[in-house]
């Protein structure tokens, strides 16, 4: 078993480690994380460790 302080990311798409994630706060508080494959370019976002719908975050960022 792995014993890492965040869990090792895999590419729901194609199943690659090379995930890159970034912390971001949107303009209400809500902290969420992006996610972008390196390798398949899937991009995906999580808040509070569940996936979350990228329509609703391009509402809350977008102008
Ligand atoms: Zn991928």
């Amino acid at each position: 078993m792995r014993k890492a302080s965040t869990e090792p990311l895999t590419c729901s798409a194609c199943g690659s480690d090379s995930v890159i994630q970034i912390d971001m706060t949107l303009p209400d508080g809500t902290e969420v994380v992006f996610n972008s494959c390196h390798v398949c370019e899937a991009k995906w976002w999580d808040k509070e460790g569940e996936p979350i719908e990228v329509d609703g975050i391009i509402d809350l960022v977008g102008e």
